[in-house]
């Protein structure tokens, strides 16, 4: 017997848990297993606790738990959406612009977003790269000095262990024309405990390391994550966050700017907010881009720039990610401009004469 009050331990990863779980009803059961045929599915206990079940429209539900939506694509959706593949010169390594690498070690995560972009890779049993695989890519970065940044993603990075991590933030730290080492992850807010000592100073490197997590709704911000968080940014590194624009979870002013403002308060700066890519079954996720740029368009001025990402757009194909937010400034010609203020009121302004061309 579970109850309101037994603390969840199980990671849930099918229909027959969810319902034991008290998360979806027995009928609705035969649809998560059919939806976890398909996709990986799972739920840690953490994000449990975030749920409320009787909830319908509860934002965390929506993320994490089945729903035979997925089951439904469209003719414009691709498995690789945004063109991975395409620019993959060596096993794990993603190089699409000239200074900077993806570098995707493994394809698990502690919890499966039932909108994820990758979802036809992530947690379809795909092994981690071997070490002679891991030290492929990382010859094919030494070989590049024109890469300076190099991103850890996949998967999430925080599932490996401390060890193979240090191991690899310490091999990269020793390649001299590397700037930063970027990691993404979602273990802050799908497992916080995670983040031990271990895994912090395993992060702890001469270049600078940035971490950025994946969040997307201010309920994903508990006490437990936001503890996770300080523990990195203690360590001296800067925290940053992506969230994905999504319908039915934050598709409105007010849940982004109460979700930019918690991040903000818990010392996270908002980085990207991505309108949705075009995985297969994710349909029911995605909001027009008309809808995305006018609620965005509405942050500015009602939200300090701490609190403003960048709204940005993955062109279908590999071209790469755009900014796509409304524009403010519109030019007029010979220098001239009309910029619209954060009231619809519209302004001239003129470069200096002398700035010409
Ligand atoms: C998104 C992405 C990056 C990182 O881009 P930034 O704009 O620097 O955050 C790097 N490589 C690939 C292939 C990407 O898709
Ligand atoms: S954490 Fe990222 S890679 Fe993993 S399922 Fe969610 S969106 Fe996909």
């Amino acid at each position: 017997m579970t109850s309101a009050l037994t603390k969840p331990t199980a990671v849930l990863r099918d229909g027959k848990s969810l319902v034991a779980a008290g998360l979806i009803d027995q009928g609705a059961r035969a649809e998560a297993d059919a939806v976890a045929r398909r996709y990986a599915v799972a739920v840690t206990p953490a994000v449990q606790v975030l749920i409320d079940p009787t909830d319908p429209a509860d934002p965390i539900a929506r993320q994490f738990l089945p729903s035979s939506a997925e089951l439904k694509d469209q003719p414009d959706e691709d498995a690789d959406p945004i063109g991975d593949d395409a620019f993959s010169p060596v096993k794990g390594i993603v190089h699409r612009y000239p200074d900077r690498v993806l570098l995707k070690l493994v394809h698990t995560c502690p919890v499966y977003c039932r909108y994820c972009f990758r979802r036809e890779r992530v947690g379809q049993g795909e092994a981690p790269l071997s070490t002679a695989e891991i030290q492929r890519a990382l010859d094919y970065v030494r070989a590049r000095p024109d890469i300076w940044e190099v991103i850890l993603t996949g998967g999430d990075p925080f599932v490996l262990s401390s060890r193979r991590l240090r191991n690899t933030i310490t091999a990269l730290d020793r390649i001299d024309h590397l700037g930063v080492v970027r990691i993404h992850t979602r273990v802050p807010i799908a497992d916080p405990d995670r983040i031990d000592d271990d895994l912090v100073a395993a992060l702890s490197a001469d270049k600078a390391v940035y971490v950025v997590i994946h969040c997307n709704h201010a309920h994903e911000l508990s006490t437990p994550a936001v503890a996770a968080i300080r523990r990195i940014v203690d360590a001296g590194i800067p925290v940053l966050a992506q969230s994905v624009l999504l319908k039915g979870v934050n598709d409105d002013a007010a849940s982004l700017e109460a979700l930019f403002r918690a991040l903000v308060r818990a010392r996270v700066k908002p980085y990207y907010l991505h309108h949705p890519d075009r995985a297969p079954g994710t349909t029911h996720f995605r909001p027009s881009l008309a809808t995305g740029r006018t609620i965005v368009d509405g942050l500015q001025g009602r939200l300090s720039g701490l609190c403003q990402p960048t709204y940005v757009l993955d062109i279908p194909g590999g071209h790469g990610k755009v900014p796509v937010a409304i524009e403010r400034a519109a030019e007029a010609g010979d220098g001239a401009y009309v910029l619209r203020d954060r009231n619809g009121h519209l302004h001239d302004y003129r470069d200096n004469v002398d700035n010409g061309s």
